[in-house]
């Protein structure tokens, strides 16, 4: 049921209060209405925390104030009382509660898990204290005695005092230190106690003047970038609040934009957000804005501890900083005068959540800035805009800005598709192509470093043809089908079957497989070719440890190995100088993952790991392997041709109607039993159609692409509609069909159903 709340913000003695119970159950999922006692009037508002009786044996439960009241909406006597402000948490402003409710509304779920969602930080601890790291002894001593560690292999202790002697007088968070740099606790103190380091302890309150800011880069911007900043600005002090998106490519000077973008909200009394997602947030992101922001700024990622979120929600509460940097989730902090918010990388998927509420960070953003007091401004930057960014900036819903130039020099690297094709026609089996295998050579004889990723998002297990690239694709999805038990190919959106042919329709040839290739495989191939080479992997099972992510990519910057291989992990954030080559090994595994999202996937893949060469003043080579070298999103790529790229993915969604173009709903479906959750699937689906929405196109049921989790069967259905409320619409009336079924007994507990708009990911 939606729930919409009136008299929000205002605090007043209103002697009745609708409350939801901190309890996640779909049958408690509503306000419950409680007297305010005398002693609490006036002192409780919306967005209160409050302790109430509840149930038959009124267990005494946790809940919070959505809504006040002057009439009880029952018999007075039956209404409960409050029975006190719960102190121990930090109680949602009004404001995050009807953020909360918007999100309920838009995305479904239970009323308490969007509120859960909005405020992350629940429990109080003592406030935490702010430490810092710098060198202790002079630049002369401390350059003698990390010359020593290096002789010694003490490559920790060596990663850490390089950092320090970057910048001699610059002091480092701690925290920095542990997480981005990875040094343990242990090092400082060893360095600490040799007298090398010194770790001062700070209050957070106290704010001292940031000693950090004195290094602050001072940059002149380009009067493409001024223009950026002016406009927004202006247009903020005249009272307009948009959402503008800035395509520009790495290195464009974006980050540059922000800053001065935040400085002046800074000056107009106003507190910015800026999402990153975070695995972008590196150690020299985080340095820049703390050398220009100092103390003003807080970061907030998934390391810290609920005690530490509580502590930068308070902080930002309470005024002691004006910026906060973080991923998803950092959208919620609770800011007096929010005036900007900014999302770097926009088409990230990391800003769809995954769990319920599905919300996507850019759409809330926008809801966001809506209701805070006086509105605020959104800004969008990436290098390869989402569909959705793109299409709504050039329809004029968003404002949009384009920087084209490369602020620090250096070129782009030379683009090389090769094409695995006309490689196998010659006789190479291999995964690497002859080219790749050359330019392999020449990197390590340079003593430059390469990297080998491999694409391996999505779906394995499509069937193409290796001889002429030919892809089995759905007739009616336009989709890539993938290899099932039995032989058979089947697509994930609609359900259609066929057997896998063992001949190519297309040129005859016997080379159709299912693609399947590893990290690992990659990685024995490597050092079989080159025995000399250092090699190190990354993927999802050498970044298993808590840690190893980052070990593994400061051991590849400080050079410690030739070749790093691995996933798209590899190809975010961090810059590394000495990369000179970049392969990419299967273009074509994203390409094919069975979703209407894949090419734009690819693109923006292919984009990134290409820019991963030639970041320094070498110049950088790229080479991408693909069986399929003509397809767009390849060969757009390779020129870095974003605008050519999205005019040929934008035909093709309009032309099977998905997002942007139109929504999508995906009615996700879970089930013990494959019998009964294909009839309720049938159900649901034919629940649909009677509600004859006009302009909706329902596809499905269909077997998920994961169509088993765990002896749990997958189905899903999909609506398509231009009018996001229409789904919506039928959001709703299909959990009123769930919840009357199962009033009625007929929805056992072995079934569940959960919904996703515009979904990021293949179910
Ligand atoms: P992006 O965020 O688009 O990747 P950045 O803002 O990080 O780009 O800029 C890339 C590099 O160029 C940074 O080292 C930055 O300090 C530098 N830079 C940006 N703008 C200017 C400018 N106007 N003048 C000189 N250097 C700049
Ligand atoms: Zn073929
Ligand atoms: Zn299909």
């Amino acid at each position: 049921m939606p729930i919409e709340f009136a008299n929000q913000g205002e605090i007043q003695d209103f002697p009745y209060a609708n409350i939801i119970i901190d309890i996640s159950h779909e049958k408690v999922d509503r306000p419950f209405q409680y007297k305010i006692p005398e002693k609490l009037r006036g002192q409780i508002d919306v967005g209160s925390c409050v302790k109430i009786p509840f149930g038959k044996g009124n267990v005494q439960r946790v809940g919070y104030v959505v809504e006040l009241m002057n009439e009880p909406q029952c018999d007075p006597v039956k209404i409960k009382e409050i029975i006190s402000l719960n102190d121990e948490e930090l109680s949602p402003d009004a404001l995050m509660v009807k953020l909360a409710a918007r999100i309920h509304r838009r995305y479904g779920s239970t009323m308490i898990n969007c509120l859960r969602t909005v405020i992350p930080v629940r429990k109080k601890v003592t406030a935490l204290k702010h430490r810092y790291v710098s060198l202790l002894t002079d630049e002369r001593q401390a350059r003698d005695f990390y010359a020593g560690c290096v002789k010694r292999h003490q490559v920790a202790r060596a990663r850490l005092l390089e950092k320090l002697l970057e910048d001699p007088l610059e002091r480092i968070p701690y925290e920095i230190i542990t997480g981005k740099l990875n040094v343990t606790p242990a090092v400082i103190k060893a360095l600490s106690d040799k007298g090398i380091v010194k770790v001062e302890i700070e209050d957070y309150y106290r704010n001292p003047v940031g000693d950090i800011s004195a290094a602050k880069k001072e940059i002149t911007l380009s009067p493409e970038q001024q223009n950026i900043a002016d406009t927004i600005i202006s247009e903020y002090d005249n009272e307009i609040r948009d959402t503008y998106l800035i395509h520009g490519i790495t290195g464009s000077g974006k980050t540059e934009v922000y800053m001065e973008l935040i400085d002046k909200m800074i000056k107009r009394g106003k507190q910015a957000i800026v999402l990153i997602p975070e695995i972008a947030l590196t150690y020299q992101t985080l340095m820049r804005f703390y050398r220009h922001f100092g103390e003003r700024v807080s970061v907030m990622n998934s390391t810290l501890s609920a005690g530490e979120k509580y502590d930068q929600a308070l902080r930002a509460k309470n005024g002691d900083i004006d910026i906060i940097i973080g991923p998803r989730s950092a959208l919620f902090t609770p800011f007096p005068n929010l005036g900007l918010i900014i999302i770097d990388e926009e088409h990230e998927t990391s800003y769809k959540s995954e769990t319920m509420p599905k919300y996507h960070a850019r759409e809330v953003a926008i809801e966001l800035a809506g209701i805070v007091p006086g509105g605020a401004s959104v800004v969008l930057g990436s290098a390869t805009p989402s569909l959705e960014a793109y299409y709504r900036a050039k329809n004029g819903t968003y404002k949009l800005f384009e920087l084209n130039r490369r602020l620090t020099g250096g070129t782009l690297p030379e683009v090389e598709i090769a094409d695995l094709r006309q490689e196998l026609r010659e006789g190479n089996r291999s995964i690497f192509s002859r080219s790749l295998q050359e330019k392999l050579q020449e990197t390590l004889d340079a003593g430059h470093q390469a990297m080998l990723f491999i694409n391996r998002r999505g779906l394995a297990g499509f069937v193409s043809c290796r001889s002429c690239g030919y892809v089995f694709k759905c007739p009616h999805c336009d989709v890539s089908m993938s290899e099932h038990r039995g032989g058979m190919l089947m697509c994930h959106y609609c359900g259609h079957t066929q057997p896998v042919s063992k001949i190519c329709p297309e040129c005859g040839s016997k080379y159709v497989t299912a693609f399947r290739a590893g990290t690992q495989q990659i990685e024995n191939e490597v050092r079989k070719l080159y025995p000399k080479a250092r090699v190190l992997r990354m993927d999802a099972d050498t970044t298993r440890l808590k840690g190893s992510y980052e070990k593994i990519l400061s051991s590849f910057a400080a050079e410690e190995a030739d070749i790093l291989v691995g996933t798209q992990m590899i190809v975010k954030g961090h810059d590394f100088p000495n990369v000179t080559l970049v392969g990419i090994l299967a273009a074509d595994m994203s390409l094919n993952a069975g979703d209407y999202r894949a090419a734009e996937r690819t693109f923006q893949l292919l984009t990134q790991a290409a820019g991963r060469a030639g970041r320094g003043d070498k110049k950088g080579y790229v080479v991408i392997q693909s069986y399929q070298p003509d397809n767009y999103s390849v060969v757009t790529a390779s020129q870095q041709d974003y605008k050519a790229f999205y005019e040929e993915e934008i035909e093709y969604r309009n032309l099977m109607k998905y997002p942007p173009v139109s929504h999508m709903l995906s009615v996700q479906i879970w089930a013990k039993n494959e019998d009964e959750g294909k009839e309720k699937a049938n159900y649901i689906r034919a629940a649909i159609d009677r509600l004859f929405i006009d302009g909706a196109m329902i596809i499905g049921p269909a077997a998920a692409s994961i169509s088993r989790i765990n002896d749990i069967y997958r189905m899903v259905i999909y609506v398509k509609h231009e009018d996001f409320d229409c789904l919506v619409r039928i959001r709703d009336e299909v959990s009123n069909l769930l919840d009357q079924l199962s009033k009625e007994g007929r929805l056992s507990g072995n079934i569940q159903v959960q919904f996703d708009f515009d979904p990021m990911q293949g179910f």
